[in-house]
């Protein structure tokens, strides 16, 4: 019997990007593979617990009321593609809207379940952020798949984010298509600093994208999960 690994289960509204304020049933998958440095959730991992498809439809089944959609988040959820694809039809069957949140890389795996994802919210792994490595060429090769379903790119923004990293990201939404919204978020850990960064790359944007937009994480300000 296929099992998934899984931190929690629980019901909440969305803290970031387009869909901020909806309420969701959030699925939280355990492990990943990026090393973003602002990252909270390697604590999380030694928190799983192993779900089987029909452990998370009943919890599903019972937090749902009023949701809008559920929402597969992480971690990284496409790590665990093959258990996702099984969920899907079920998570359908229940009216729900699928919600994908996701870092943007492995698009191999998107392209195994995107059939049944209603929403993609993807990140742009931008290297000055992250400090970690670039990922230019599998977000390009993901976004062409994402952008069949309704799509918006993110992507954090700390004091130290260069400006060449914002214009590689504007090419790459350009390239597929420019009305794909862009969501700037500015590093809760920074607040001010980050949020002077996320107004003069905002402009910049704006020169080429026509949905751009400077969104917090919402959940971070009112303590929530
Ligand atoms: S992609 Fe998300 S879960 Fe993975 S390291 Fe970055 S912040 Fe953490």
């Amino acid at each position: 019997m296929m099992k998934a690994t899984i931190t929690e289960i629980f019901s909440s509204i969305q803290g970031e990007g387009l869909y901020v304020g909806t309420k969701q049933v959030f699925v939280r998958f355990g492990g990943c593979q990026a090393a973003c440095c602002w990252c909270d959730t390697p604590a999380q991992y030694q928190k799983v617990k192993k779900y089987t498809i029909e452990d998370v439809f009943k919890k599903i089944f019972v937090l749902r009321s009023g949701c809008h959609s559920v929402s597969l988040t992480g971690g990284e959820p496409l790590l665990q593609s093959d258990f996702i694809k099984e969920l899907l039809p079920y998570i359908k069957k229940m009216r729900l809207k699928t919600y994908l949140e996701t870092n943007g890389i492995l698009y191999q795996e998107l392209q195994k379940i995107i059939k049944n994802i209603d929403i993609v919210s993807m990140d742009f792994k931008l290297p000055s952020s992250t400090k970690s490595k670039a990922y230019w060429k599998e977000h390009k090769e993901f976004l062409k798949i994402a952008r069949t379903k309704k799509v918006f790119v993110k992507a954090v923004i700390s004091k130290d984010t260069q400006v060449k990293d914002v214009r590689k990201a504007i090419s790459i939404i350009d390239a597929i298509d420019q009305r794909i919204p862009f969501i700037l978020q500015p590093n809760y850990k920074e607040n001010v600093l980050a949020l002077k960064k996320c107004l003069e790359y905002h402009q910049m944007c704006q020169k080429t994208l026509t949905n751009v937009r400077i969104i917090p994480q919402v959940h971070k300000i009112l303590k929530i999960r």
